[in-house]
């Protein structure tokens, strides 16, 4: 059941067209989306009070509609008109010609500036620190000869002809219920309402022109591998008083032959030889912070891995750090010369089960799983 068209735009039946009329404006401002952000049936509720405005503000379609109500409009070929619109913009434009919230400032055919991205390579030790870098990248700006009012300084700028000032051209469509009204942007003055009399020189009275920005940017510590950063206004400028664009920064994290990144965690290998890992001894590994000494235990064994607590990379939001995790590839010799395949051999020889139990209890298969992780 079809809500009441008096009710829909809360007027009496006896209204005339003004306080319709008005009735509709203010019920649409109501409804507008940018008022509405959060109610998602607002653009329905609008297309239903647009549908009984069109009723209420023809004549003959008012009587039809107060003898028979939505049924006998429908019976008789009045079939509502709004749902041809697309966009809750359209249906306004048709109605009021223009959006009701596009003045205080921003005229009409205002443009929002595109956005900008520009690539920067830094290297792990920046991203654990945090660093800041420029960036240069071209962008679009007010020109600055004509201030971006499109005209050569001194020379005058006119109301333009084609659409007498107003920056739109209203198209007139006939439909079965009377005239609709559609306003577009004029396409002599752009939306603008004036024109140049003598273009700019320097833009050719376009108004803005292409040039180069230099920009310091923050990058937060433990920044990953192509993550972007997004600068707020800093794209190319709008046009005819629109907003500027957005600047993205992807930054690119060098390769580190040292590490490799795992979250947060650094891995890191570092070779011990295998009498060494026997014996036990110290290894010197590379860190973020400098070199550091680890003891290797005596009986040490190949993928052994030591953490280094705190070590890795910061994390951008918990602002805490991963470890490193240090590898332990035990190597073992090659390319003997007789003397040390005679001291192997000797070795051997003298080597017991107890020599070469597993010191954990630790199954083979789960080692290998863990290996394979
Ligand atoms: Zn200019
Ligand atoms: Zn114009």
């Amino acid at each position: 059941m079809k809500a009441d068209a008096y009710e829909l735009l809360g007027v009496s039946r006896g209204a005339d067209d003004r306080e319709i009329k008005k009735a509709f404006r203010g019920v649409a401002r109501d409804l507008h989306p940018d008022t509405n952000p959060d109610d998602p049936g607002a653009e329905d509720k609008f297309k239903a009070a647009a549908e009984a405005y069109e009723v209420l503000s023809d004549s003959e379609r008012r009587a039809i509609y107060d003898r028979y109500g939505w049924d006998g409009l429908d019976s008789r070929g009045f079939a509502s008109q709004s749902h041809g619109f697309g966009s809750f913009g359209d249906i306004f434009e048709a109605f009021f010609g223009g959006d009701p919230f596009g003045g205080g400032g921003a005229g009409p055919g205002r443009v929002q500036g595109g956005d900008v991205g520009v690539e920067v390579e830094i290297t792990l030790e920046q991203a654990a620190r945090g660093e800041s870098v420029d960036v240069a990248y071209d962008a679009v700006a007010p020109c600055e000869r004509c201030h971006g009012n499109r005209a050569e300084p001194g020379t005058p700028i006119e109301t333009c002809e084609r659409c007498g000032g107003a920056g739109q051209l209203r198209a007139v469509t006939r439909t079965a219920f009377g005239q609709m009204v559609r306003a577009q942007a004029c396409d002599m003055c752009g939306g603008e309402g004036k024109v140049a009399a003598t273009p700019c020189t320097e833009c050719r009275g376009r108004g803005v022109r292409a040039v180069q920005r230099e920009l310091t940017v923050d990058v937060p510590a433990g920044i990953a591998d192509q993550q972007r950063i997004r600068v707020t206004g800093r794209g190319h400028s709008g046009e005819r008083g629109g907003p500027a664009g957005d600047l993205y920064v992807l930054v690119r994290v060098a390769e580190d032959e040292r590490f490799l990144r795992d979250g947060s965690d650094l891995v890191s290998v570092v070779d011990v030889p295998a009498p060494a890992a026997a014996l036990g001894t110290t290894v010197v590994v590379p860190t973020l912070d400098g070199e550091e000494k680890i003891e290797v235990a005596p009986g040490t064994q190949p993928g052994t891995i030591v953490t280094l607590k705190g070590k890795g990379m910061p994390t951008i939001s918990r602002g805490r750090s991963g470890d490193q995790q240090v590898v332990l590839n035990v190597v073992i010799p090659r390319e003997l010369s007789t003397r040390q395949r005679e001291l192997l051999s000797e070795l051997q020889d003298s080597l017991g089960d107890k020599n070469l139990r597993e010191a954990s209890n630790e199954s083979l298969f789960s080692k290998v799983r863990r290996a394979l992780r």
